[in-house]
C-alpha cells in the first residue's frame, strides 16, 4: 500500500445453513432440481401464506454464533425488508433488523501478509468485532441464459427462495486484503467444522462481499466507501480488495472522485467495476414482520447446542500442543481440517507416537493426498494402517525409506502395510543367528581393513555395515548389524 494511506475494510458473508428444509416452509433445499420445484404458497408469496419458523435453523443458526464468538440474544425479532425484484414474490425479504439473533462477537484470527510468492510471512493472533449475525430467507434466481429466447425473456426460479442464511457483520477492523482472506477462511472453516454451513464459495452456499475505503493515516472520519461484490472464491476477493485500495487512493491523489458505489470483480480483466451508484442509506422501510412471534431463545436450549457442538479448532489446537506436545505449526495444520485432525487423534493413539503420528501425516501422507488431489476422507490408507505402518518402521523392521515407499503402494491400492512389506520383500532379517553369520563372513574377507579398523581407524566401520547390509540384500536389521559388529569387531 503507498504510503501514508490506510485500508479500511469490513465483510458480510451470507452462509447457507445446512438445513434439508426451507426456514419458513417445509420445502427441500437442494441445488439443481427442475426450476420451481422445490416450491409451495409459502415460499412463492401467495397471499393467505403463513411462515412458520423451521427450529434446525435456529440450532444451526446458534452453532455457527457460537463458533463465532457471538452472542445468542435472548429475543430476536424478524422484520420485513421491503424492496421490489422479480426473484422475491413477496415484494419484501424476511429478516433481521434491529434486533438481531446474535451480537457483540469476539473472534480471534490468526493472520499474516503474504511475500511475493504468497507465503505467509508472521503468523498473528487479530481480534475481530463481529457486529451481529442475524438470519434471514434468501430470494430466488433470475435466470439468464441456458434457456429459450433468452435475449427475449427473463426466468425467475424459486427453489432457492426461502433457503436459510446467516448473515454475519463485521466491524471495519480489517487494514490489509490478507487480513480479509485470512477472516474469511477461518469462518469457512469454523461453519463447515460445527456442521453449520457447507461454506462453499463455488456452490454459492457462502457469499462475502467486502467494503472498502482509504484514508490518509492519522483521519478519523471515512471516506466513501466502495461495495465489492461478485466474488467467487477467497482468493477473487483478495485480488479485488487489493485492486480497490490501490484504484481509490490513486483517484483520491489525483482529486479525482471516489464514489459511493457497488463494484464487481471482472476477473477477466483483474479490476473492479461498477455495478450500481448507491445512497447513503436504502430506505428498505423495515418494521416487524407480524406473521411470526418475537423469537426466544432460552439459556436452556443454548446449553443443550453447546453440548451437541464438537471440540472448536482452537482449542483442539491448544489440546495438541499440550497433550501431545506438539508445535504450534504441526497442530494449526492437523487442525485445518476436522477430519484430518480425527485421522491424527486415532494414528497417534494407536502408535503411542505423536510428534512421528504427525510427521508421517503432515509429510509423506500429505504429500499424497496433493499429489492426487484427494482429502483426506477420500484416502485409501485409514487411520489404522497408517498407524500400523508407522509402528513397524519404528520398530526397525523395515527402514524408513523402506516406509516410505511402502505407504506410496498403500495410497495406491489401499493394501495394508504387513501386505505391501511382504510383497516387496522388504521384511527385515532379524534372526541374530542368520545376520551373524553374514558378519562373520563379512570380517573373514575383508581381515586388512578389520585389522586396520582394530588400530584406530574408526571411519572403517560404516564400511563393514555397508558390507553386511549388501551381503544381505538390505534385509539384515541394522541396528543388530551395528550390535554385532561392534562385538565382533
Ligand atoms: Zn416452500
Amino acid at each position: 500500500m503507498k504510503e501514508g494511506w490506510e485500508a479500511i475494510i469490513g465483510m458480510e458473508i451470507h452462509a447457507q445453513l445446512a438445513t434439508a428444509t426451507k426456514i419458513f416452509c417445509g420445502c427441500a433445499v437442494e441445488t439443481g432440481g427442475e426450476p420451481n420445484s422445490n416450491t409451495c404458497p409459502v415460499c412463492l408469496g401467495l397471499p393467505g401464506a403463513l411462515p412458520v419458523l423451521n427450529r434446525r435453523v435456529v440450532e444451526l443458526g446458534a452453532r455457527a454464533a457460537l463458533s463465532l464468538g457471538l452472542v445468542v440474544q435472548e429475543t430476536s425479532v424478524f422484520s420485513r425488508k421491503n424492496y421490489f425484484y422479480p426473484d422475491l414474490p413477496k415484494g419484501y425479504q424476511i429478516s433481521q433488523y434491529d434486533k438481531p439473533f446474535s451480537a457483540n462477537g469476539h473472534l480471534t484470527i490468526m493472520t499474516s501478509e503474504r511475500d511475493e510468492q504468497g507465503r505467509a510471512v508472521d503468523w498473528q493472533p487479530m481480534t475481530i468485532h463481529v457486529q451481529r449475525m442475524h438470519l434471514e430467507e434468501d430470494a430466488g434466481k433470475n435466470v439468464h441464459e441456458g434457456l429459450p429466447e433468452v435475449d427475449k425473456y427473463s426466468y425467475v426460479d424459486l427453489n432457492r427462495a426461502g433457503t436459510p442464511l446467516g448473515e454475519i457483520v463485521t466491524s471495519p477492523d480489517f487494514r490489509t486484503s490478507w487480513q480479509a482472506y485470512d477472516y474469511v477462511n477461518h469462518v469457512r472453516r469454523v461453519l463447515q467444522w460445527v456442521g453449520a454451513s457447507d461454506a462453499d464459495m463455488e456452490k454459492g452456499n457462502l457469499r462475502c462481499e467486502a467494503n472498502v475505503s482509504v484514508r490518509k493515516i492519522g483521519e478519523t472520519a471515512f471516506r466513501n466507501k466502495a461495495e465489492l461484490k461478485n466474488l467467487n472464491s477467497v482468493r477473487f476477493m483478495q485480488k479485488a480488495i487489493e485492486y480497490e485500495i490501490e484504484r481509490q487512493i490513486d483517484a483520491h491523489e489525483k482529486g479525482e472522485p471516489v464514489n459511493q458505489e457497488t463494484r464487481l470483480w471482472d476477473e477477466k480483466n483483474n479490476q473492479t467495476r461498477v455495478m450500481r451508484s448507491k445512497e447513503d442509506a436504502h430506505d428498505y422501510r423495515y418494521f416487524p414482520e407480524p406473521d411470526l412471534q418475537p423469537l426466544v431463545v432460552t439459556a436452556e436450549f443454548i446449553e443443550q447446542v453447546k453440548r451437541e457442538m464438537p471440540e472448536l479448532p482452537d482449542a483442539m489446537r491448544d489440546r495438541f500442543m499440550e497433550v501431545y506436545a506438539l508445535t504450534y505449526a504441526d497442530a494449526s495444520q492437523l487442525v485445518a481440517d476436522r477430519e484430518l485432525a480425527d485421522y491424527f487423534e486415532t494414528t497417534a493413539r494407536r502408535t503411542t507416537n505423536p510428534k512421528l503420528s504427525a510427521n508421517w501425516i503432515l509429510g509423506e501422507l500429505t504429500r499424497e493426498l496433493n499429489n492426487s488431489g484427494k482429502a483426506i476422507g477420500e484416502s485409501l490408507v485409514s487411520a489404522e494402517d497408517l498407524a500400523e505402518l508407522i509402528r513397524t518402521v519404528a520398530s526397525g523392521a523395515i527402514n524408513n525409506n523402506q516406509g516410505k515407499e511402502v505407504l506410496i503402494e498403500m495410497f495406491a491400492t489401499g493394501k495394508p502395510a504387513a501386505h505391501v512389506i511382504r510383497e516387496k520383500g522388504f521384511e527385515q532379517v532379524s534372526d541374530q543367528a542368520a545376520i551373524e553369520k553374514i558378519v562373520d563372513e563379512v570380517i573373514a574377507s575383508n581381515a586388512g581393513q578389520a585389522e586396520a579398523y582394530r588400530n584406530g581407524k574408526e571411519t572403517l566401520f560404516g564400511f563393514f555395515v555397508g558390507q553386511v547390509m549388501k551381503a544381505s540384500q538390505g534385509k539384515a536389521n541394522p541396528k543388530i548389524v551395528n550390535e554385532l559388529l561392534k562385538t565382533k569387531l
